[in-house]
């Protein structure tokens, strides 16, 4: 079948291929007038702002038009998640309704691809310790004897805190390039390379933006110029922007270099061995100093603890510059050695900096992790090197999606944010589901306002409560780590339903878990806010414990406050009340997936309705029924059971 001249509504409308094929599939309005819009933008090589609620089917609404226009595009997703979900299900899903057969390809950042040269090195090397790396490695051997990606995703399970993954993967600043020996079988060049063949590339965030920053060093240009570019969960688009158009200096590049000089000198200067030191007691000194660091978690750049600091920069500058000599002196006998001299005097031009006050409008601060300690900085307002970097791919339109972009259906802040304010089409398609049937947004009465000390024991015995009434299925997504460890004491007990906590397991495994066990509660924090589907009867009721305001000590909040003030703008507003109006939206999307789901969102902040900003968050919520009344509640859930009684 001939895809093109056909438009969106034809694929997407009542008698079209997809409803005709497809049992599950439903027309809607809305995802026509977004594929619509979509197939205007390709024509025009324009830009579009589209916020598509939940249940819109955005999805299709942009691959339809850029399948049938057969345009060459890069769809960047905010997460690995929906990454793998394009690659895996939707794009083929819609080749085979659409039979156009584009060359479509996955790829990811270098972190995700085994590295055959440091593979090499590491089973050469046979300093590993741990029993279980041990047996992870000997597994990554065979697999790598077969694999044709090389993508990690797909070989024996590694830990994320394992000391594996940097010995087997490469960084941009320890890959040799063309002067690698396994440079023709490598899988990061392969996949490079056959990138830049594909019709349809699916990318993330982090990746498209790190590429608009650094051409890579012996890759050269990495994303192919293409006619359309799709930003799908646009709204982490800043966020990730701000990470990345800054700057990270990081502690564990010392101990990283450290490891491969000693690999370096083993295979090209063994003889230089002895003047390599010892790197335990090195290391040791390392770590003493960064576990004995005086911070816990995030601290901005003024609030450091300077003598701990100061004190800990000085081993690292040592530590650079002994790496430095050693590796001046034999930089000639390997490009391995060559490379591991530039990192050494790369990180010497580090600690310089650090020494340097970061300008004006950029934030920096500092963040302690178990292993490391990392000092980023970030620019406050991305809008214009973001708009700047992107002019690489000015001639391709420009697309950004989410279900959630808007504050009160305005589309103006996030377009102001990424540098398109008064330059885009926008467009918000509301969700097709009937919200004031399906669902009840409860605010209880009598719940202290949430920096009050009874607030969260006050909030644990209304989940309580609630929880029998629904008989599980539910999350209580809570806004802090400290509310999370609270819950663990008052939750875990919950006679007769099976509680989860966030941490416990991978986010994967839990939620299984969750779904297996029923009847079940999920409590857990951030990363379950979004990217979280679980549609039908396992989830009928999401409890939120306060509006997710950003902490004012947040050192990246503070300064995007002090910048707006600076500027006689309403910090408020522009910071506070927009991130947590979004974050509230993506919490909240988590209740209703499908046309036939039902059930209750629980904010259990008393400031929704008491304070004038209440407002701005009901109103960009979905148009769920409201009530204050328990008995309602109870009464929705009776109703509930016995429906579902009936039905089967
Ligand atoms: S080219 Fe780079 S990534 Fe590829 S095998 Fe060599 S060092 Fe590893």
């Amino acid at each position: 079948m001939n895809v093109k001249g056909r438009d969106a509504a034809y694929w997407l409308g009542e008698d079209g291929p997809f409803a005709q094929a497809m049992e599950a599939f439903v027309p809607r309005e809305g995802q026509i007038k977004m594929a619509s819009a979509v197939e205007a933008a390709l024509s025009s090589r324009g830009r579009l702002i589209v916020e598509a609620e939940t249940g819109t089917g955005k999805t299709l609404a942009y691959l339809v038009p850029i399948l049938s226009s057969g345009v060459r595009a890069i769809i960047s997703t905010g997460t690995k998640t929906l990454q793998d979900q394009l690659f895996e299900k939707d794009i083929p899903l819609a080749c085979q309704m659409m039979a156009p057969a584009p060359d479509v390809r996955l790829l990811k950042g270098r972190a995700n691809y085994l590295c055959r040269y440091r593979l090499s090195q590491t089973v050469a090397e046979g300093l590993l310790t741990s029993r279980e790396d041990v047996a992870t490695l000997q597994s990554i051997v065979e697999w790598s004897q077969y694999t044709i990606s090389g993508d990690l995703a797909h070989a024996a399970p590694i830990r994320e805190d394992s000391a594996l993954w940097p010995q087997i993967t490469s960084t941009r600043e320890n890959c040799l390039g063309t002067s690698c020996p396994n440079y023709d079988d490598c899988f990061v060049v392969r996949a490079r390379r056959e990138a830049e063949k594909a019709d349809i590339l699916v990318v993330n965030h982090h990746l498209l933006i790190a590429d608009l920053m650094l051409k890579d060093q012996g890759f050269s240009e990495l994303l192919p110029p293409v006619d359309a570019i799709v930003f799908d969960e646009a709204h982490q688009l800043p966020t990730v922007a701000r990470r990345f158009l800054g700057w990270r200096f990081s502690t564990k590049q010392f101990s990283l270099l450290l490891d491969d000089v000693r690999r370096e000198l083993m295979t090209a200067a063994p003889d230089m061995l002895q003047a390599w030191g010892n790197r335990e007691v090195v290391l040791a000194d390392v770590f003493e100093h960064i576990r004995n660091f005086p911070v816990d978690g995030r601290v901005s750049w003024e609030n450091r603890p300077r003598e701990a600091w100061d004190g800990l920069c000085q081993l690292l500058f040592d530590v650079a510059s002994k790496m430095a000599q050693l590796t001046e002196a034999c930089e000639a006998r390997s490009e391995g050695l060559a490379r591991c001299h530039q990192r050494s005097l790369s990180l010497l031009a580090d600690l310089q900096r650090l020494m340097v006050e970061p300008a004006q409008d950029w934030a920096r601060w500092l963040e302690k992790h178990s292993r490391s300690i990392v000092v980023t900085d970030a620019p406050l307002n991305v809008a214009e090197p973001l708009q700047q970097r992107l002019k690489a791919q000015a001639d391709a339109a420009w697309i950004f999606t989410s279900a959630t972009l808007s504050v009160g259906g305005d589309l103006t802040p996030f377009a102001h944010d990424i540098g398109l304010e008064g330059q885009a089409t926008t467009l918000t398609v509301p969700s097709p589901f009937d919200f004031q049937r399906q669902a009840l947004l409860y605010v209880p009465r009598y719940v202290p306002e949430p920096n009050a000390n009874e607030a969260l024991s006050v909030i644990f015995e209304h989940v309580r409560v609630l929880v029998e009434r629904s008989r599980g299925r539910a999350f209580l997504l809570l806004t802090s780590h400290r509310a999370l460890s609270e819950a663990r004491l008052y939750l875990a007990d919950l006679e007769g339903v099976s509680v989860f906590f966030q941490g416990d397991a991978p986010k994967m495994q839990l939620l299984e878990q969750f779904r297996t066990n029923a009847p079940s509660l999920l409590v857990a924090t951030g990363a379950f806010w979004e990217g979280v589907d679980v549609p039908g009867e396992d989830l009928q009721l999401v409890m939120i414990d306060r509006l997710p305001f950003p902490s004012p000590d947040d050192p990246m909040t503070a300064a995007r406050t002090r910048w707006c003030r600076r500027r006689g703008l309403d910090a408020f507003e522009a910071v506070s009340l927009y991130d947590a109006v979004l974050a509230l939206k993506q919490g909240a999307g988590r209740l209703v997936r499908r046309v036939t789901d039902r059930g209750v969102l629980v904010i259990f902040d008393p400031r929704l309705v008491s304070r004038p900003y209440g407002e701005y968050f009901v109103r960009s919520l979905p148009p769920f029924k409201r009530t204050r009344s328990m008995s309602e509640i109870e009464a929705f859930f009776e109703a509930l059971h016995q429906h579902e009684t009936d039905r089967n």
